[in-house]
């Protein structure tokens, strides 16, 4: 068979994917289909998906009650401009939205990424900031080392700055506060030690600071790295003390990924501003939120502009908003708690034989997560030759080569994927 079916020479000579070289970019396998959590090759073979693409598609793909609530609305009206217009998916999916967030939510700003959406909470922070406190100074964030928050402009200057390629972007990027990423573990004993670069910042830099930006347990595409949820409380504290907002962004952990419906719930204690996305609308289309306090959208009405400045052209979609509202009911319709504790359970079971390889650093889970942190650097291209041939499909980056399949695989399938992976990591030739 030509292997042009498979890899397709144009698309190798004009498509940028993600993160990609144009002299060497890395292969491409084509996709005819998918359904369920399993992703089709136009070559014909199966490949069990480990990744709900990038942590979207919770419930798999081609769901039939996600494509019939798409074509109920595509009958309707796919767009209208959400500036002085608005619309019952936007309402009821708000109104859902606001029963699972964190209770001290109370507006609702729909963007249409996750980049966006950390955008957007950005700019919020620092109108409240800024209007609050009188001073155009205190404009500037802080965040945590080994973070990821979108490939944007200012979400990018709050990824860690080296897995973030900062340098390659020179004095273009706006220069932000890093402190240590949290070493105690999630599950393991807390290090009162880990806080203390943060609540030293916080006492230095209050009157610079609109906010700290991090993700809430779960730090994701800058490493993979599961944290002691008392580093949040005290961050909550120290945020208060001085005056500073605090924002989560759950655009990966949301929507039952950690376990539980939002990670915040692992911690207790709630951000003013919340981005979520990615799981939202189930991977069916781009969508993503900013939720916060009345007070701090109050307190931006305020300020000198009298609004939040931001309002693009598909805000408010009405075709993603009626899928995300069709994927919470899915969600609320199920016992999504025993769901990802059965998953957890087969994560742990299966990736723990990895934790005694010679290559491996650290296996480690929680809840539809599951990570074997390798020693040393994978080659993508090589390690995805060899998930294709045995029928799975990850993609790891860095060192960590990990799992967070949709939530409808079944059990065979999540016990092949995790084998295969520890298969293949156990052989250092084949990554
Ligand atoms: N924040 C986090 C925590 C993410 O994981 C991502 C995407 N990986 C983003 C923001 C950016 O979202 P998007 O890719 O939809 O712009």
């Amino acid at each position: 068979m030509s292997t042009e079916i498979l890899f397709d020479s144009w698309d190798r000579e004009h498509l940028w994917h993600p993160y990609t070289s144009t002299i060497d970019p890395l292969p491409t396998y084509k996709v005819s289909s998918a359904s369920g959590a399993r992703i089709r090759l136009a070559d014909g073979r199966e490949l069990i998906d480990g990744m709900s693409s990038w942590w979207c598609a919770i419930h798999g793909y081609s769901n039939k009650r996600l494509i019939e609530a798409a074509g109920r609305q595509l009958e309707k009206m796919s767009h209208v401009m959400f500036g002085g217009l608005t619309h019952e998916p936007a309402i009821e999916l708000g109104k859902e939205l606001l029963k699972v967030a964190p209770p001290g939510m109370h507006n609702i700003f729909y963007a249409d990424s996750g980049s966006v959406a950390v955008e957007v909470a950005m700019k919020m922070a620092v109108q409240a900031a800024v209007s609050a406190s009188g001073s155009h100074k205190k404009t500037n964030f802080a965040t945590i080392r080994s973070g990821y928050h979108g490939d944007t402009w200012n979400a990018m200057s709050v990824c860690d700055p080296v897995t973030g390629m900062h340098g390659a972007f020179g004095t273009a990027l706006p220069v932000r506060w890093f402190v240590p990423q949290p070493r105690s573990r999630f599950g393991g004993e807390w290090e009162a030690a880990d806080i203390e670069p943060m609540a030293r910042l916080l006492k230095e830099k209050s009157d610079e600071l609109a906010a700290v930006i991090l993700e809430p347990v779960v730090q994701g595409a800058g490493g993979m790295w599961f944290y002691h949820p008392q580093y949040l409380r005290e961050l909550r504290r120290l945020c208060d003390e001085h005056g500073v907002l605090l924002i989560f962004d759950e655009i990966a952990t949301g929507f039952w990924r950690t376990g539980r419906f939002f990670a915040w719930e692992h911690v207790g204690v709630e951000p003013d501003i919340m981005c979520i996305g990615k799981g939202l609308s189930a991977g069916m289309l781009t969508m993503a939120a900013v939720l916060t306090t009345k007070a701090v959208a109050d307190t931006i009405s305020r300020g000198e502009a009298g609004v939040l400045m931001h309002g693009p052209t598909f805000m408010g979609n009405p075709l993603s908003c009626a899928i995300a509202l069709e994927s919470l009911r899915m969600l609320n319709e199920q016992d999504m708690a025993s769901r990802l504790e059965e998953i957890e359970g087969i994560l742990k079971e299966e990736l723990a034989p990895a934790a005694k390889l010679p290559g491996v650093e650290d296996v480690r889970v929680l809840g539809s997560i599951g990570v074997v942190e390798v020693k040393r650097g994978v080659d993508v291209g090589k390690f995805q030759k060899e998930c294709v041939r045995r029928g799975v499909w990850i993609r790891p980056f860095g060192r960590n080569v990990y799992v967070m399949p949709p939530y409808v695989i079944d059990e065979a399938d999540l016990r092949r994927l995790c084998r295969e992976l520890v298969e293949i990591v156990s052989d250092e030739s084949k990554y």
